[in-house]
């Protein structure tokens, strides 16, 4: 069994999804099992609806909706219209969706609020559609998709927006649900990113999060290989949208693959690889619009023959928060007391650097930001820097060769920087920079790795 996952831009119009149906039709004989996002764009209309129904805006909730309605009306009329009992069937469908979400904003117009609950429920809408779709299409093609509600299969515990699986329950209803379908050689096709918890209710797994249900799926069925098709060649060794020389990586270790993926490298949701290595899955990133292309392999032992950086990553919006104190002199339980406010206010940090006197920690979301200094300042003078950036240099033995970090520094001249970490993982060199010269260190940090190694000490 294999998982393959195609991502939004892959099912963007009717010429992709036919394209990614003749995908799925080469690999029938590895017993697929398929998972696709929202057509690229959706999920963005329906949580812009959710942001117009909490301003009471009925008008450009109706135009976002109706939009959603006619961009599925459109690739359906070109895929699934011949034979119209299909396009019947899927427009009764669409209409019943629409219909349920429309009811859920009218509601949030109302009363001028959103719970995470009923937020999740109406940008499910997107997988839903697109998984109905894509089966139907299949079957207009003679090939034997059996449509999947995600909700069935995905058990989540109830973090709506955020949710993550309940892998027992989970792998239960896969075998219950999947395998029978795959024992019949149909093929079954559901929506990523959308759970539901035990007690029913409907969850999503974080933006992005179709990646993350192509690797839970393929644990709970213990598949042989999870692949990610979507529209780049692989994993490069930077967005080749920041570098367009970047330089596809053949084969790269789950270690790696997290890192890149957590530090920003959207091509995997930073979350995917952990039911891989659950399970000991190869994950295979792979190019929709260029089918020849070997892809990019990731696996426990990645490439035994490479050590070194093998890509760079950039995360944006980024706070930095400096904690001062000269009582931290020398004072045991100091460092203790700051992080127990951390784990109080259930507020996470990416990156730590620390001084005889200070302490300073990245974090990725802003949400419990004033809380926090607030009760930081009882502790320590506390300082904060919004809109940074982390740039990650990822690679294996990073501190090997000491010429790796003198190169990143030597690139980074003029910029100013306000944090570095290296972990003796030897896995992530980090630099925080301001959202602003991002780019610029990207750029010359991979020029200076990965295209003209500067000299350095000469
Ligand atoms: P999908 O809709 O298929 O899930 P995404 O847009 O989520 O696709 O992810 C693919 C995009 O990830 C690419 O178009 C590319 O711009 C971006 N990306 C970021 N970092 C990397 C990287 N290191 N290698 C390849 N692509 C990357
Ligand atoms: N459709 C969802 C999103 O846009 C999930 C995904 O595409 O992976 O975030
Ligand atoms: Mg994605």
């Amino acid at each position: 069994m294999i998982v393959i996952k195609f991502g939004g831009t892959s099912v963007g119009d009717a010429n992709r999804v036919a394209n990614a149906i003749d995908i799925v039709a080469e690999r029938r004989h590895l017993q697929p099992i398929v998972v696709v996002s929202a057509l690229a764009g959706v999920t963005n209309d329906l949580v812009a609806a959710t942001e117009a129904a909490c301003e009471g805006d009925f008008d450009r909730v109706a135009q976002i909706i109706d939009r959603v309605r006619q961009r599925h009306e459109d690739v359906a009329t070109r895929l699934v219209q011949q034979k119209f009992d299909f396009f019947d069937s899927f427009l009764k469908q669409l209409h019943k969706q629409i219909d349920q979400i429309q009811t859920i904003l009218r509601g949030i117009a109302l009363l001028r609020e959103i719970t995470f609950r009923a937020k999740d429920k109406v940008v499910a809408i997107g997988e839903k559609l697109s998984s109905v779709l894509f089966a139907y299409s299949m079957m207009m093609r003679a090939m034997p998709g059996e449509h999947v509600d995600s909700e069935e299969v995905i058990i989540t515990d109830g973090r709506f927006g955020e949710a993550g699986p309940l892998m027992e329950h989970t792998r239960a209803a896969a075998e219950r649900v999947l395998l029978p379908l795959i024992e019949r050689n149909l093929i079954p096709v559901m929506g990523g990113f959308v759970g539901r918890t035990r007690d029913g209710a409907t969850t999503t797994l974080g933006r992005g999060g179709s990646d993350y249900s192509a690797a839970i799926v393929g644990a709970a069925v213990r598949a042989n290989e999870i692949q990610i098709w979507t529209d780049v060649d692989g994993m490069m060794t930077c967005d080749p949208r920041l570098i367009p020389g970047a330089r596809m990586i053949e084969r790269i270790s789950y270690t790696e693959a997290a890192e890149l993926a957590w530090f920003g490298a959207k091509v995997l949701h930073p979350k995917t690889i952990a039911p891989a290595v659950a399970e000991g899955i190869p994950v295979r990133v792979l190019n929709t619009h260029n089918v020849a292309s070997p892809g990019t392999l990731i696996t426990e032992e990645g490439d035994t023959r490479h050590e070194g950086p093998r890509a760079v990553a950039v995360k944006k919006g980024i706070t930095v928060v400096h904690m001062t104190s000269n009582k931290m002199l020398g004072a045991h339980g100091f460092l203790a007391r700051l992080f127990a406010i951390f784990e109080q206010l259930e507020v996470s940090v990416d990156l730590i650097t620390t001084s005889e006197v200070s302490v300073s920690v990245t974090l990725d979301e802003r949400g419990n930001l004033d809380r926090l200094v607030d009760a930081l300042r009882d502790v320590a003078a506390v300082d904060v820097r919004e809109n940074q950036c982390i740039v990650a240099i990822v690679g294996r033995n990073l501190m090997n060769d000491s010429l790796n970090v003198a190169r990143v520094f030597e690139s980074m001249r003029g910029v100013p920087m306000s944090m570095f970490s290296l972990g003796t993982s030897g896995l992530n060199l980090s630099i925080v920079v301001d959202d602003g010269d991002a780019d610029r260190a990207v750029r010359a940090i991979h020029r200076a790795l990965f295209e003209q190694p500067v000299e350095v000490g000469s």
